[in-house]
């Protein structure tokens, strides 16, 4: 008999239950206990979510108030050490709770409570003197960085390269128990140790991180002896890294954690997700470990472990999409369950969703106006659930029970397949006839530059900003109110028109040569175009975690993408026109977002290649860009924050993904005449390994986020001659600080050291809009007054080539 399972649940509760609650607390208005207590409630409602399903390997200690790899941090006491005067944490008492002499629940207000505002500290940083946790000192928040190629963030624990662990506290413990209290019986998660260093940063870059695993095995051992004394069979251990490219220390650190873990009587499952395990395949299944869990969707493949299955070891196979947001196509994936449990045995198999279910929206049964004809094509977590059961029921010999549910399936998956809202054979001929001079702009880069010099006639190192400016209360107030009814569309558009005009004198009167009409008409940068593409749908409750409290609702892409109309002219012109009356004609950007940024930040349908589906937003990217030049816009940039984030997890995958990446972008910015400028964003990208492809964009103008760095961040370009103009960010505008003039001076004559001044353009790192215009007015002014400083020095230097 096969076993039905799940790797992590979402952790947000339903509409986003979570962030209010630790958002209240945040802000003094909900003590710790109200948001323990919300926690607790989440976590009740998941276990029995998953226990009406049929799950039987039901997680535990996939939830968390923030992030799981900083509560990882916190357990294992690899915390700042004032933090570790200030925790009030007991290892006795654990044996209390085990032997049922304290109520888990009693533990609450002292251990988690401390635990909890730890993790808050480090994930968010705190400069409040009068902090009972640090009083007198201000401390940092620790880094965030992605996780994996998802879209979900993780904090970045910093090390010191001597690093001591104890098992500070026991969440894994906790939540076991208290799930147990509830009757259900579950597997812990923890993430592993091997990639546990892999993910943190050290202190000392020249610190060999596995110099801390033989300090770090025995509370590892600990905790799973802790958690076999509390009743638990198997213990689900995460190591993700497994999937990365490994060199031989991070091998020899597999090997030797798990031959340490061997002492556990526990039955371990090890597991790798986000890819398939390629080089490392041999190395996984040879680790001592009772069971392992391999990602079927993201690659791994029957045929590779066939012939090599070390006899006796159970198989977690992934074979639910725990990343996208289909159906499951359950005729299918039963027939390579079946093959594969010839393989590894009848008993030895559990059916999994292929990584955690983290990265989907809870319920889909909660969205009450989704259109009636895709709604049977999608399964969020719940419905995964589902899905994972009755494969397990089916495979079990039941099927006779789960035919109903087996025909609904294959007619919903038949329906996608052919249904002509998918399909659109007008454009797939028009782009499987494309020619490679679409590709291209007419003219290269040093024959645009002088047209576009005359055109414009901008000063030496030219001013702009990177698009957006505040979305203050009253814009997302006019635009809630639109939704809602209580003001007409033509009231919304011109209350977005007087914003925009707004913005145009500010920039005028701080003096910025090229001007953005400050994107106040967008909620978002992926919604706002996706909502003028066919081929998208729209959730109202189709929230991810992105990090900490965040949340975002990715759109999702079924059907081949047709721009429906214009998306961003009308404003554009209007711009342009008020630029003209109020600001000396200054040209004034066209602001779009790029196909592969839409792509990444969208859930992306799963019937055809990624780069198809980037190549169709492409085209329709193109065609907007078309209608602004032909409505007089002569400056047009395409934002690509997202291209670098794409990168595959194999380096071995790379290459092909910056081709059609790159060739993705050129389509979309390639139709315009050589006057036309073309300019793209990226931002919290590092350069150094693709600076090739993103010279192959061939933008004439690139800014990238380089302040926080102190513009390390352009050694690349500056070791590679980047060929076209460049624009380093020079104002930090992640935080509320506004940067002195001599602050940004010091900068920007540390860019001229590196770059020649007539490819320099001075901006900040991003767009603007989460700042308060109190804070942006006089940061944009200090930017120019620094950039004024300079071309004056300049000037003096060369006055013949000025
Ligand atoms: N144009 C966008 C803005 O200014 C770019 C945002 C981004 O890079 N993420 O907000
Ligand atoms: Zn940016």
């Amino acid at each position: 008999m096969a076993i039905a399972s799940n790797l992590g649940f979402p952790r947000i509760g339903y509409h986003r239950q979570l962030k209010q609650a630790t958002e209240k607390y945040w802000a003094g208005k909900a003590s710790a206990q109200e948001l323990l207590d919300v926690g607790r409630s989440i976590r009740v409602q998941n276990w029995q979510i998953q226990k009406d399903a049929g799950i039987e390997h039901i997680p535990s200690n996939d939830f968390s108030f923030y992030d799981h790899i900083l509560d990882t941090a916190v357990m294992l006491g690899a915390i700042p050490d004032h933090y570790l005067k200030t925790s009030t944490a007991s290892t006795s008492l654990d044996h209390a709770i085990i032997h049922g002499a304290v109520p888990a629940h009693d533990l609450e207000g002292s251990l988690k409570n401390s635990s909890l505002d730890i993790s808050f500290h480090l994930a968010r940083g705190c400069a409040n003197e009068k902090c009972a946790l640090h009083p007198g000192q201000t401390v940092a928040a620790w880094e965030m960085t992605k996780w994996f190629d998802t879209n979900y963030h993780y904090i970045v624990p910093t090390l010191k390269s001597d690093q001591q662990f104890q098992l500070l506290y026991q969440q894994p413990l906790w939540y076991f128990l208290e799930a147990k209290s509830q009757g259900i019986s579950t597997r812990p998660v923890i993430i592993g140790p091997v990639s546990f260093l892999m993910l943190c940063k050290i202190e000392d870059p020249d610190t060999d991180r596995f110099t801390l695993l033989p300090s770090l095995l025995p509370v590892y051992l600990k905790l799973l002896n802790l958690l076999k004394i509390a009743g638990a069979e198997w213990v689900q251990i995460d190591e993700p890294c497994l999937i990365l490219d490994l060199d031989s220390k991070a091998k020899q650190a597999y090997k030797d954690a798990y031959e340490y873990f061997s002492k556990s009587s526990l039955k371990l499952l090890l597991t790798a997700y986000f890819c398939r395990l390629g080089d490392n395949l041999e190395l996984a299944l040879n680790l001592p470990t009772a069971g392992i869990h391999l990602d079927y969707i993201a690659g791994d493949n029957l045929e590779s472990v066939a012939s090599r299955w070390p006899q006796g070891k159970v198989l977690s196979a992934g074979v639910v999409d725990g990343r996208n947001i289909w159906v499951c196509d359950l005729e299918r994936t039963l027939h390579l369950l079946s093959k594969m449990q010839t393989i590894v045995g009848n008993s030895n198999l559990i059916v999994a969703p292929s990584c955690s279910l983290l990265h989907v929206p809870l319920d889909l049964d909660d969205e009450k106006h989704l259109d009636k004809q895709i709604r049977p094509w999608l399964a969020f977590a719940k419905q995964k659930l589902t899905e994972l059961s009755l494969l397990n029921t089916a495979l079990s010999g039941d099927s006779q029970k789960v035919r109903k549910e087996f025909e609904t399936n294959k007619l919903a998956i038949a329906n996608h397949r052919s249904s002509p809202r998918v399909h659109n054979t007008v454009l797939k001929s028009q782009l499987a006839n494309l020619s490679a001079n679409q590709f291209k702009r007419n003219a290269s880069f040093d024959k645009r530059k002088p047209l576009q010099q005359k055109l414009f006639n901008l000063p030496l190192l030219p001013t702009t900003t990177i698009g957006s400016f505040p979305q203050t209360k009253e814009i997302r107030k006019a635009r809630a109110d639109f939704k809602t009814g209580i003001i007409s569309q033509e009231e919304y558009k011109q209350a977005m028109r007087a914003e925009i005009s707004h913005a145009l004198t500010v920039q005028n009167d701080i003096g910025l040569d090229v001007l953005v009409h400050g994107e106040a008409e967008r909620n978002d940068m992926v919604e706002y175009f996706a909502e003028f593409l066919d081929g998208y749908v729209f959730t109202e409750q189709g929230w991810v975690q992105s990090y900490g409290s965040r949340c975002v609702k990715p759109p999702i892409i079924y059907g081949d993408i047709i721009r429906k109309q214009p998306m961003t002219v009308e404003w554009s012109v209007f711009a342009q026109e008020q630029a003209n009356r109020l600001a000396n004609n200054k040209p004034v950007k066209g602001m779009l977002t790029g196909p592969v940024t839409m792509l990444q930040w969208s859930f992306v349908r799963n019937d055809q290649p990624r780069s198809q589906t980037c190549q169709q937003l492409a085209w329709a990217i193109r065609e907007e860009v078309s209608d602004l030049e032909r409505n007089g816009i002569k400056i047009i940039q395409i934002d690509e924050p997202a291209i670098r984030e794409g990168l595959p997890l194999k380096k071995a995958d790379w290459q092909n993904y910056l081709n059609w990446a790159v060739q993705c972008f050129r389509l979309s910015s390639s139709s315009v005449k050589d006057e036309t400028q073309i300019h793209t964003h990226m931002c919290y990208s590092q350069f150094n390994d693709i600076i090739e492809s993103v010279a192959a964009l061939d933008a004439d103008v690139v800014s990238i986020e380089a302040a926080r760095s102190e513009l390390d961040l352009l050694d690349a370009f500056v070791k590679f001659k980047y060929p076209n103009d460049i624009g380093p960010g020079v104002y930090d505008i992640h935080s509320p600080r506004i940067p002195p003039e001599l602050e940004m001076l010091e900068l920007l004559e540390k860019a001229l050291n590196l770059i020649d001044p007539k490819q320099l353009w001075i901006n900040p790192d991003c767009g603007l809009k989460t700042r308060n215009w109190t804070e942006v007015i006089p940061a944009l002014k200090n930017m120019v007054a620094a950039t004024q400083i300079l071309r004056a020095r300049l000037k003096e230097k060369a006055p013949a080539s000025v």
